[in-house]
């Protein structure tokens, strides 16, 4: 790939906005940050507005994207609303599945998300009969990702019960590889690439025996593989699981050997202070879907006592009622503004930490999320000049974006030094709503 020099009106680097920097960027990876650069040296291409680190959405299930809208007609629960995505799971194919995962990757990268974390379960087909390639699935998923121009890590499910000591039930059959066992040697013949890398996923401590947690963990152990797994959600895990074994699906993890630094827990919501103690105290991280708990009425996380035991932050659109992490940066604050009745429980740069370098870290892409020499030219520039965010002096550039800004302030991303998005443009899915409508119409018939 041949050098290009990017010109940042604006560069977001880590603790304050700076005026004027000359990027270049070569084989995919920033070579030099030229500050005190106020004019675009020859032959760069100039971006206009604020620019940050790409973001990284690290937690995704692609097709719940299908669901938006139609599940906003009446009333339930996380649990109602899961029989009707159990619904559209059973529709897809792995064609399917692919043009819907190209449209919604193609729409995050609209919002200024670089690498994404794909928490795939959906395996096989119908009735639980694998695909002719068993990977046929998560293969797809991983070509949409390049199609659509962004990094995924493939975060490979283990799912193999409905509930403890439950069979699965006639829609999980196709998450279900039988044991760890089969789900490992499937999972072994995917392969890391140049924009995807695979990593490994225990779906719930209802949707994994106890006695199978550890050839997960050891699984992800072996090949140094983030591991995400949904912790505490709903209140009705944690009764389940003291009912089944006496102790809290933190506990649990925990006591077979899944927390640590490159574990993440998905939601952590419900959770007591032990858990938090150990949750923090191993390095695990956690993932918030500020937009998806308050949309599933799941409850508001102890995210701020988890970070400060020692768990790393990341957030993540889950099932895509709306895909902004920008909105999911600042929900997460302002549901603890709501929660204590008190402000500035994180910074603008804290939550842009969570949403790109931590959120990288847990999707196990190492030097990334961070504007510097040697880090992956991935990046995202935010308009200042929209009536969203016209202002606010540019040295705000962090807290306007984070607490005004949307996914439609997004006019540039780069990917590995690829400009995927130009202008508010997607250069490789030319009508991204069409590709939306067109794929999610192909579901509903
Ligand atoms: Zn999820």
């Amino acid at each position: 790939m041949t050098a290009k020099t990017y010109w940042l009106e604006h560069a977001w680097l880590d603790t304050h906005v700076e005026p004027g920097v000359a990027m270049d960027v070569k084989d995919g990876r920033i070579t030099t940050v030229r500050t005190s650069t106020p004019t675009p040296p020859p032959g760069a291409e100039i971006l206009r507005g604020l620019t940050l680190p790409g973001l990284a959405n690290t937690h995704s299930h692609a097709f719940h994207r299908a669901l938006r809208g139609t599940v906003q007609v009446g009333s339930g629960t996380f649990w109602t609303w899961r029989e009707v995505m159990y619904a559209t799971a059973d529709r897809l194919t792995p064609d399917t599945y692919r043009d819907l995962a190209r449209a919604v990757y193609a729409e995050m990268a609209l919002a200024g998300v670089t690498a994404v974390g794909e928490f795939h379960y959906l395996h096989h087909a119908p009735g639980g009969t694998p695909y002719a390639d068993p990977n046929a699935m998560g293969e797809a998923l991983i070509e949409a990702a390049a199609d659509a121009g962004v990094r995924v890590t493939l975060l490979d499910t283990a799912y193999l019960s409905s509930g403890f000591g439950q069979r699965p039930d006639h829609h999980q059959l196709r998450f279900s590889d039988g044991s760890a066992q089969a789900w490992a040697e499937r999972c072994s013949v995917l392969k890391d690439q140049d924009h995807a890398r695979i990593g490994a996923a225990i779906h719930s401590v209802r949707a994994v025996p106890a006695g199978q947690l550890a050839t997960v963990a050891r699984w992800a152990e072996e090949r140094r593989a983030p591991l995400h797994v949904h912790l505490s959600e709903q209140t009705a895990e944690n009764d389940a699981c003291r009912a089944a074994h006496g102790c809290t699906p933190t506990e649990l993890l925990a006591e077979h050997g899944v927390l640590g630094p490159r574990t993440t827990g998905v939601h952590n919501t419900h959770l007591t202070d032990e858990d938090i103690a150990l949750i923090g105290g191993s390095g695990t991280g956690t993932c918030m879907c500020p937009t998806t708990e308050r949309d599933l009425a799941d409850g508001i996380g102890p995210a701020v006592a988890l970070q400060k035991a020692g768990s790393p932050l990341s957030l993540g659109s889950d099932s895509h009622a709306v895909i902004d992490l920008l909105e999911e940066a600042r929900a997460m604050e302002l549901n603890e503004r709501l929660r204590t009745r008190t402000r500035g429980h994180w910074t603008a740069a804290a939550l842009l930490r969570a949403a790109s370098a931590d959120g990288h870290a847990a999707l196990g892409w190492d030097g990334a999320g961070t504007l510097e020499p040697g880090a992956l030219a991935d990046f995202t520039t935010v308009a200042l000049d929209s009536v969203r965010t016209a202002g606010p002096p540019p040295r705000l550039g962090a807290e306007t974006t984070v607490f005004a800004a949307s996914a439609a302030d997004v006019s540039h991303t780069v990917v590995g030094g690829r400009h995927v998005v130009r202008d508010g443009v997607h250069a490789l899915v030319p009508d991204v709503p069409k590709a939306l409508a067109d794929a999610v119409a192909a579901l509903h018939g």
